[in-house]
């Protein structure tokens, strides 16, 4: 294994019934082992729990030959910050107190990060180990974006805010993207196109993020694989009142069975394309709407930014899908934006696709979350 390495970082994303993990070397950037960990605790599964969960990956780190007294941080990814969390934070008992307390905020998957963090301290219990919240990146947010408009006091008392998440993702590529420019970050204006299973779009000024599509939860924002993503928030009013759906159903509909998924039956990217390609109306209806809905926020991002420098698709269809870059962008030339067709249909990796004479660039900038953990966890080391 990587014996001239400085020392290895573990990076560890818990979710209720899985762990993804990652062992990387944080100064080559490079990933030594990767994999993932699934159906934790569901009925028939061999992996009763996290802690068993954990063992299973010690033993696949071990089966690839990795010396374990290499790793020397344990970064872990965590939904939630609050208010409370935004810099990559050294995990004490009190962190892991106050990080189970923001589970009001993010019920699905803070606990779960709790779990992953509390078993792994225990597993590695001489290593530094380090949360970084999703939501970190957005503390930034001018006022006039994070607030809603509703009651002051209700919004206090109750953290309602917008939080924006996929943070460490929307971080990592606009930074790749100033560098591809070859310019400081500092000086750059970034539109992100975080568009994978989940979706976010965010607005990065000079480094900094100044808005972003998700708010207090994820269901915010862009069409998303199983998400609805902005909705009229009457909807929810009116389906309790004449269907009789309770809090749980509705976020059930919202959550799981809406976005691509809602509108054509399937959440994956790849089956939608298909079926848009043999002509499914559902399917061209919600491939439709998705497209509408990111041309929205990238008009919105453009005023909000008022000049920007450089738009970057990232994540499992912003990388993948050619289609969705130059159907989004489509007839832009107007505000300076011009995909070139060749190049945003051929090579891979980072790389620039636009045309010579567009005003911004256009960039496909593959993102690496796990990496810029494992950089944050360095820190710490
Ligand atoms: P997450 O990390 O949010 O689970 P990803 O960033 O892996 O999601 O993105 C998953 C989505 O990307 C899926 O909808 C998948 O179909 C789509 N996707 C990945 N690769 C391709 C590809 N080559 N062509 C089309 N869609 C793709």
């Amino acid at each position: 294994m990587s014996t001239v390495s400085a020392g290895l970082v573990l990076v560890l994303n818990s979710g209720s019934s899985s762990i993804k993990f990652r062992l990387i070397d944080p100064v080559a950037g490079t990933a030594v082992v990767s994999g993932l960990v699934e159906q934790i605790g569901e009925p028939d599964s061999a992996v009763a729990d996290h802690a068993a969960g954990l063992r299973l990956i010690h033993q696949r780190l071990a089966d690839s030959g990795v010396d374990l007294g290499e790793v020397r941080a344990v970064g872990h990814r965590v939904v939630h910050g609050g208010t409370r969390f935004h810099a990559p934070t050294l995990i004490t008992d009190a962190v892991v107190a106050e990080v189970s307390r923001l589970a009001e905020l993010a019920p699905l998957h803070n606990p779960a990060n709790v779990i992953g963090i509390e078993v792994a301290r225990a597993d590695f219990p001489d290593v530094p180990h380090v949360a970084v919240f999703d939501t970190g990146f957005f503390h930034s947010l001018p006022a006039a974006a994070a607030a809603y408009a509703i009651d002051r006091e209700v919004a206090s008392q109750y953290g309602i805010r917008r939080y924006g998440f996929h943070g460490t993702s929307h971080e990592y590529v606009s930074r790749e993207a100033a560098l591809l420019l070859g310019r400081e970050p500092a000086e750059v204006n970034t539109i992100v196109l975080h568009l994978g299973n989940g979706a976010s779009a965010s607005a990065v000024r000079g480094g900094v993020a100044v808005e972003t599509s998700m708010g207090l939860t994820p269901l915010e924002g862009l069409v998303m694989g199983t998400r609805c993503g902005d909705i009229d928030p009457g909807v929810l009013f009116h389906l309790n009142r004449t269907a009789g759906l309770g809090v749980d159903k509705l976020d059930e509909l919202l959550n799981r069975r809406s976005g691509l998924k809602g509108l054509s039956g399937v959440n994956d990217f790849r089956e939608l394309l298909q079926q848009v390609s043999h002509g499914s109306p559902a399917a061209t209806l919600a491939y439709d709407v998705y497209i509408h809905r990111l041309r929205k926020y990238v008009g919105a991002y453009l005023a909000v930014l008022g000049r920007v420098d450089a738009i970057a698709f990232t994540a499992g269809v912003g990388e993948n899908v050619a289609a969705v870059r130059e159907d989004a962008l489509a007839g832009l030339d107007g505000l300076g934006i011009v995909v070139d067709p060749q190049r945003n249909r051929g090579g891979n990796g980072a790389r620039i696709i636009s045309a010579e004479h567009s005003r911004s660039t256009v960039l496909v900038v593959p993102t690496n979350e796990e990496l810029a953990i494992a950089r944050a966890a360095w820190q710490f080391v």
